[in-house]
Order: structure tokens, then sequence, then C-alpha cells
């Protein structure tokens, strides 16, 4: 018995430990329960979301009421793993932009999220058991579309169409608007996940400017991961190479920005300049401001589409216009434009949808398309678990909003 007593007593020494100081999933300090077979000490709340995951994931003992669990084995093991080696195992390529419970969060689904994700999904493993390491994603992504709610500036909640697209997230009244309403930097936002699901049963995130917050309201938790770690992660992406061009590490203006009057100030080529086409053929094209469709002779060349009123444009004919597919991604534009065959081309500021007139020509307008904007972009995989998670970068210049919203 007297031995009994010695392992408690050594078992309640154990948040002694330097290494065991704070709890192994959020940072809260003097942890008051082990988890025996991840050899890891836990705060209370952490602990009741181990309990949840089943004994064969986690074992959950008190320290202080359960004192029958303990034998020599066990504490030589809590001993060799403990909370630092714990989290360099379970954390080795958590990426810097993954939401993770602080000793201050009060929202159960990100502490639940992270903690499935350590010990039930092993996604941040070295050797992740998907095969695939989250801490890698290639940069810039193909653009995120949906319908999330937002609240306007009077609390009210409206539907809206959503687009984050390279270092901004744009969002339209109706999805075939196009042209944004409104225009976020995602570089100056910081993000914060309160208690639960509202009254109104959606899952509400904030996304903070410094002087304004943004409540966005989606229908399920995963989904709501899934937006504020894509805005996480692209704000983490341009924040860095905006701070590696401030350093001078790169050129000045590699970084997407809204300012596009330089390239559309560009006089257009005619069509005897534009050299060989790579796709000619007719597109009818949704106008800007009036929703019309009109058919136009488009002539896709070296990074541009240029787009004629003329059936057969000769040699000296000037376009109506042109895309520079540097700052496009392509998507399928069907069910946002509500237009079979259509294709969208996606900006920040502005979406052109184009519907070609037999599936044929669709595809291969969208091959196409797809293959000049893809060699533009420059994605390239980008590293995610040895970046900090950079702080925001606040011009007070974050949104660009159209004052009725
Ligand atoms: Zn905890």
């Amino acid at each position: 018995m007297a031995d009994d007593q010695d392992l408690v007593t050594e078992a309640a020494q154990l948040p002694r430990w330097e290494v065991n100081r704070y709890c192994a999933d959020c940072d809260t300090e003097n942890p008051q329960w082990a988890s025996l077979n991840l050899g890891i000490l836990l705060c209370i709340t952490c602990a009741g979301v181990h309990r949840t995951l089943g004994v064969q994931i986690s074992k959950v003992r008190s320290l202080e009421l359960d004192t029958d669990c303990w034998d020599r084995g066990q504490l030589d093991f809590m001993r060799q793993v403990g909370n630092v080696r714990a989290r360099q195992i379970y954390e080795a390529t958590c990426p810097c932009w993954y939401l993770r419970p602080t000793r201050d969060t009060t929202s159960p689904i990100v502490r639940e999220n992270w903690i499935r994700a350590k010990y039930e999904r092993h996604d941040f493993l070295l050797n992740p058991p998907s095969g695939q390491s989250l801490a890698i994603s290639v940069m810039p992504e193909p653009p995120r579309e949906g319908y999330l709610w937002k609240a306007n500036k009077k609390g009210t909640w409206q539907k809206r169409y959503f687009t984050l697209f390279g270092r901004y997230l744009s969002y339209y009244k109706a999805s075939a608007d196009s042209y944004p309403k409104g225009i976020i930097d995602v570089c100056e936002l910081t993000f914060a996940l309160p208690n639960g699901p509202d009254g109104n049963k959606r899952f509400v995130f904030e996304a903070h400017t410094g002087s304004r917050a943004f409540p966005f309201g989606v229908d399920s938790a995963a989904e709501m991961l899934d937006w504020v770690h894509a805005l996480k992660r692209a704000a983490a992406y341009y924040i860095t190479l905006l701070n590696a061009e401030a350093a001078g590490a790169m050129a000045p203006g590699t970084v997407m920005t809204l300012n596009t009057a330089s390239e559309d100030d560009k006089p257009l080529l005619s069509y005897q300049q534009m050299g060989t086409p790579i796709k000619m053929g007719t597109l009818s094209k949704q106008g800007g401001h009036w929703k019309s469709w009109n058919k136009r002779t488009c002539v896709l060349v070296d990074g541009m589409l240029y787009y004629f009123k003329k059936d057969k444009p000769a040699a000296g004919d000037i376009p109506g216009g042109g895309i520079p597919l540097a700052r496009c991604a392509v998507a399928d534009g069907s069910e946002r434009a509500g237009k079979a065959r259509c294709i969208s081309l996606i900006t920040p500021s502005r979406v052109y949808f184009l519907c070609a007139e037999n599936d044929a020509e669709r595809n291969e307008w969208f091959d196409a398309l797809t293959r000049e904007c893809d060699k533009l972009t420059g994605a390239q995989p980008t590293s995610f678990s040895e970046m900090p998670q950079p702080e925001p970068i606040r011009t007070n210049d974050a949104v660009i909003e159209d004052d009725s919203e």
C-alpha cells in the first residue's frame, strides 16, 4: 500500500515538470488530467474532448481523483513522452494557418477539431496516414467560391456569393453579377470564432480588419473551418510575400494588387498586331453592368483574351476590350450564371462570363484558357509548417465596398 501511495504522489508531481507545465493541446497552465496511452497531461476542457474520442484513442484519468491507474510502467511511460515531446510528434507538420485552441478559446469546434486532427486523423504527423501533408499547398490556390451569410453594418444577415481568389475575398449580391459589392484584403484580417451555432443555427465566424468586424455565417462546422483555414492560408502566403517585397527580397509590384489601372490603360493592339491566335471563335459574353449577353468574336493570344463585335475582324481592327489572363482564374460558370456551357474568368474585382455554342467548343475554350492562366499564375507547392503565422498588415484600407451594403 505504501508503494501505491508513492506512485500516486509521483503522478501528482507530473504537472510540475517543465515539459508538462502547459496542457498538451492548449496552453492552459497546470494540467491536472492524463492521457495514459498518449503519455500527456491535459487541462480539464481538453480532457473532456479526449474522453469523447474513445479509450482506443485516448485513455483519460484524473491525477487527483483516479488513484488506482498508476504502476511503475505507466509512470515510466509518462516520463518518456511528456507534453513537449508529444507535441513535436503530433504537431510535427502543422501548418501555421491552422486554428489551434489557446487558454482563451471559447469555441468548442476549434478545440475538438484540433484534438481530432492530432490524435484521430493524425493530420500533422511527419508521415500522415492520408499520405498528403496538410503543410504543403500549391499557391496561389484555385478560387474558392460559395454562399456565406454576411451581416451588414446594421446587423442584418444577407446571403451573398463569395469568391476567395489570391489575396482578396470578394462578395456579390447575386452569383450572376459581374461586379462584387465589396472586396476585402485578407492580409488585414484576424479571425474570431464565437461559441457555437447562433440563434439561426448558423455557424458564425468573424473577420476583423482592425477597425471593423465582419460576421459571417455558414451552415456547418466543417464548412466554417474550411473557409477560415483557406482565408488564413491566403493571408499567411500574401503577408509573407508582402514582407519579402518590403524587405527588398522581391521585386516591387510582384504581389497581386487591385491597382489594375496601368494594364487597363495600355492601348489595345489591332487584330494584326496580336499575332497568331491560340484559339479564336464566337462566345456569348455577359456585359458588365447590364447583364445582357452579346455575341463576340474572341481571340486568345499569349496572356490575353480579346473580344471583337465583328464576326471577322480585319487586320487594322481594334478589339472592344481585352482581359489580361495573368490576373484570372478559370472556373465552370454554368451554375453561377445560370446558363449552360458557361465559363467564368474570375478576378478579385470582376468576373467575366463566357458561353460557348456547343459542348465541344466549351471544352476547347475551357482547356485553352486554363492552360494559359496556369502558365501565368506560377503556382507552386508552398510549405506552411515552418512559416510563422505572420501578423496582419493593417493599412485601414482593407475594404472596398459599395455603400449600399
Ligand atoms: Zn487544454
